[in-house]
C-alpha cells in the first residue's frame, strides 16, 4: 500500500502481515472512529484466519477514539450489513476479503444505511489516517466493546420475511449448499432448511485456510459442486463467496449459471410483479438484462462496474432491484446491498411460484455468446487511450459511464475499459453467434494495440 493510498476498489485490501498488519488495522480504526465521532459501531468478520486478530486490532483504534463497539464476531457481509441498519448503529466495520484467496483479509466501511461508504468518505479517511489526526479520547472518555450473538439469526428471520415460505415448503426442493468453508456455511442452511427445504452441504464447515475451494465462484471453483448436484438428483445448487454477498447457482442438470443469468430470472418476475420499476446495472451486464427489461417494462440504470455505485445510485433513484453479472443481487425490500442468502430465497419463491426448475427459467433467456479479452496498458497511457477510442467511436451507440461500451446494430456489444486494479485495459464482447464475439475481442485489441503505438 502506498503512503497515499489506504482504500483500493474494495476498501483496504492486503495480504496478512505483509500488506494489512494488526499496526494498521489499530491506526485504521482509530482513524474510523475519528471519522465517526463516538457514535457506535458494529464489528464482524469473515472465516479468515486473520478475522479475529485483526478485529481486536481495529476495535482498540475504535474504542480509543471513543466509539462504542457492538461485536458481533464471524458473519456474513449482508448479514452485519443488515444489522447495522437493524439495530440503528451509526456505521460499522467489517473485516473481510470478500473472494480473494485465504492469506488475504480487508477492512471495509460501512455507514449507518447499511451501504458500504462512498469514496469521498474513504478519502476523509486516508486524510486522516496520512495526517496523523486521529482524535483519541482521555483515559475516561474511553469507548467500549460488547459481544452480540443473534444477528445472524436475525438476518435469516429478515430474509424469510421477503418470500412466500409456506409456497416454498410445499414443493420440497433439495438444494446443495456450497459454503466455501466461511460464513455462507453459518447462514445459508439454516435459511434453506427454514425454507422447509432438504440440504446437502458442501465445504460448509468453517475453515479459515479455505481447503475445499477457492472463495471466488467462478465455474473452475464449482466443478465438484455441480457433480454432487447432478448425482444426487439434486434440484438446484448453490455456492457463495467468501463473505457470501454473492451467489452462483447450478441448476438440476449440473450446469452452472453465471450471475447475469440468475439475476435476469429475478429480473423477470421483479419486473411482472412491478412493472414500470427502476432498475440498477453495471454497464458490464449482459445484453440479456437490457433485452428482459425492455420486454417486461423496466426501466434500466446503467452505472460504473462496483457494487458500492449500484447501492448508492439504487438510493439515489430509489430502485428497488439492481445486480452484477458477478452474481451479486440487490434486493432493495430487503436491503440495498448484495446479498447471496436473500438471492437463494428469491430464486427458490420463482421456482415455487412458476412450478419451473432453474434450467427451464434460464433456458427462456434471450443467448448471447461472451469473450473476454485484456491488452497491456500503463497507468498514465489510460486516458489518452480512451480518449483515442472515443474519438473512433464517434456517431456510433456508445455508453461513456465506464471505458466505452458500443452496441452494434447485430446486437452485438462490445465493452473496453481500463481495469481498476492492473495496467491494462480489459475487454469483454457479447454476440448471438461466438465467431462475432471473438471477431470482437480480436478487432479491439488490434484497434487499442494501434492507438498505443501513436500516443
Ligand atoms: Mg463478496
Amino acid at each position: 500500500m502506498s503512503q497515499s493510498k489506504l482504500f483500493g476498489t474494495n476498501g483496504i485490501r492486503g495480504t496478512v502481515n505483509k500488506e494489512l498488519t494488526p499496526e494498521m488495522a489499530a491506526k485504521a480504526g482509530g482513524a474510523i472512529g475519528t471519522f465517526f465521532g463516538k457514535k457506535n459501531l458494529l464489528v464482524g468478520h469473515d472465516a479468515r484466519t486473520s478475522g479475529p486478530m485483526f478485529s481486536r486490532a481495529l476495535i482498540a483504534g475504535l474504542t480509543a477514539a471513543g466509539c462504542k463497539v457492538l461485536f458481533a464476531g464471524m458473519a456474513p457481509t449482508p448479514a452485519l450489513q443488515f444489522a447495522i441498519k437493524n439495530h440503528k448503529m451509526g456505521g460499522g466495520v467489517i473485516i473481510t476479503a470478500s473472494h480473494n484467496p485465504p492469506e488475504y483479509n480487508g477492512i471495509k466501511v460501512v455507514w449507518s444505511d447499511g451501504i458500504e461508504i462512498s469514496h469521498e468518505q474513504e478519502n476523509e479517511i486516508e486524510n486522516i489516517y496520512f495526517q496523523n489526526k486521529e482524535k483519541l479520547a482521555e483515559w475516561n472518555q474511553l469507548g467500549y466493546m460488547r459481544e452480540i450473538s443473534e444477528i445472524n439469526d436475525e438476518y435469516v428471520q429478515a430474509v424469510k420475511k421477503q418470500v412466500n415460505v409456506a409456497k416454498i415448503a410445499q414443493k420440497h426442493f433439495h438444494v446443495v449448499i456450497d459454503g466455501a468453508n466461511s460464513v455462507g456455511g453459518i447462514t445459508g442452511p439454516v435459511l434453506i432448511r427454514d425454507l422447509g427445504c432438504k440440504i446437502s452441504t458442501l465445504n460448509a464447515n468453517i475453515d479459515g485456510t479455505f481447503p475445499g475451494r477457492m472463495p471466488e465462484p467462478r465455474p473452475e471453483n464449482l466443478q465438484e459442486l455441480a457433480q454432487i448436484v447432478k448425482a444426487l438428483g439434486a434440484d438446484l445448487g448453490v455456492a457463495f463467496d467468501g463473505d457470501a454477498d454473492r451467489s452462483i447457482f447450478v441448476d438440476e442438470t449440473g450446469q452452472i449459471h453465471m450471475g447475469d443469468k440468475t439475476f435476469g430470472v429475478v429480473l423477470k418476475q421483479f419486473l411482472l410483479d412491478n412493472p414500470n420499476s427502476e432498475v440498477v446495472t453495471p454497464v458490464s451486464s449482459s445484453t440479456l438484462i437490457k433485452d428482459i427489461a425492455e420486454t417486461y417494462k423496466g426501466k434500466l440504470v446503467w452505472t460504473k462496474v462496483g457494487s458500492v455505485t449500484v447501492s448508492q445510485k439504487m438510493k439515489e433513484v430509489n430502485a428497488k432491484l439492481g445486480g452484477e453479472e458477478n452474481g451479486g443481487v440487490f434486493y432493495g425490500p430487503h436491503q440495498s446491498v448484495r446479498d447471496g442468502a436473500m438471492t437463494t430465497a428469491l430464486i427458490l419463491n420463482i421456482m415455487a411460484r412458476t412450478a419451473k426448475k432453474l434450467s427451464e427459467l434460464v433456458a427462456d433467456q434471450p443467448q448471447y455468446f461472451i469473450e473476454k479479452g485484456k491488452t497491456e496498458c500503463t497507468e498514465d497511457k489510460k486516458p489518452k487511450v480512451l480518449e483515442k477510442l472515443l474519438e473512433q467511436s464517434k456517431g456510433m451507440n456508445i455508453n461513456t459511464l465506464d471505458g466505452v461500451k458500443i452496441w452494434f446494430p447485430d446486437k452485438s456489444v462490445i465493452l473496453v475499459r481500463p481495469s481498476g486494479t492492473e495496467p491494462a485495459y480489459r475487454m469483454y464482447a457479447e454476440a448471438k453467434t461466438p465467431t462475432r464475439a471473438k471477431q470482437l475481442i480480436k478487432e479491439y485489441t488490434e484497434k487499442l494495440e494501434k492507438i498505443l503505438k501513436t500516443i
